[in-house]
């Protein structure tokens, strides 16, 4: 089973990757956290991505292909993928979709969630994650505090292009690259589009409820036919 995660910055992709990834044994594919590993390994295509994503723009599409063709082709122990923010532009589907059938895969679920801008903005100017457990918080709305996180919160660190001059730029990216994305899963039926502002587990309810109710429902189908 393979998973795509559509939302804008800030709508919670991340956590709910990780909540699916958990619960189906799946690959959690950032390729956001991907991009910062290569940053923090100071290399010189780190450096390259550092200057595009400090200032609110995508990373070239050769770049983001590559990583992806060498998740797809490495035969791991997951029973699948969960994609948070890739493909983001029409070529990056393009060669997605090529991978996908040259490794004999296929996207089973495509979630967006919706959020408002001024969600956005403030969801992303109080996001922190810890840099020793990989746990994401949010100062107003899920802080970090003693029952949640054992962690000292030394470790909790904000990203570089979380500042309000991204924001705004990263918003009108997703529009303009990503929402075309979106558009074609519509077209292929496999989109499903959540309501993302509320409680993160009462969102992630209604995904799984979604992936378990199709589930069953092609389990019979396989049965009785
Ligand atoms: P994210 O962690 O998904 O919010 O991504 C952070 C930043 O990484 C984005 O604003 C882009 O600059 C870059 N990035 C992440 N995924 C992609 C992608 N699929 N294509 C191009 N750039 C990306």
């Amino acid at each position: 089973m393979n998973i795509v995660l559509f939302g804008p910055p800030g709508s919670g992709k991340g956590t709910q990757a990780e909540n699916l990834a958990k619960e189906y044994n799946l690959l959690k594919v950032s390729t956001g956290d991907l991009l910062r590993e290569e940053i923090s390994s100071k290399s010189k295509l780190g450096e390259e991505i550092d200057k595009k994503i400090s200032k609110g723009f995508l990373v070239s599409d050769n770049i983001l292909n590559n990583l992806i063709e060498n998740i797809l082709k490495k035969n791991n122990s997951f029973k699948g993928l969960v994609f948070d923010g890739y493909p983001r532009t029409l070529n990056q589907l393009k060669i997605l979709e090529i991978l996908i059938k040259k490794y004999n895969q296929k996207i089973s679920f495509v979630f967006s969630l919706n959020v408002d801008k001024n969600t956005i903005i403030k969801r992303i100017l109080g996001r922190e994650s810890c840099s020793n457990c990989g746990l994401i918080f949010n100062e107003f709305f899920n802080p970090s505090n003693t029952k949640s996180h054992s962690c000292d919160p030394k470790f909790l660190t904000k990203r570089t292009d979380d500042n309000e001059q991204t924001i705004l730029k990263r918003i009108e990216t997703y529009k303009k690259e990503t929402l075309p994305v979106l558009k074609y899963y519509k077209n292929q039926s496999l989109l499903h589009e959540i309501d993302g502002v509320g409680d993160i587990s009462h969102i992630y309810k209604q995904i799984r409820s979604i992936i378990n109710t199709l589930e069953a429902w092609l389990y019979n189908v396989y049965l009785y036919k």
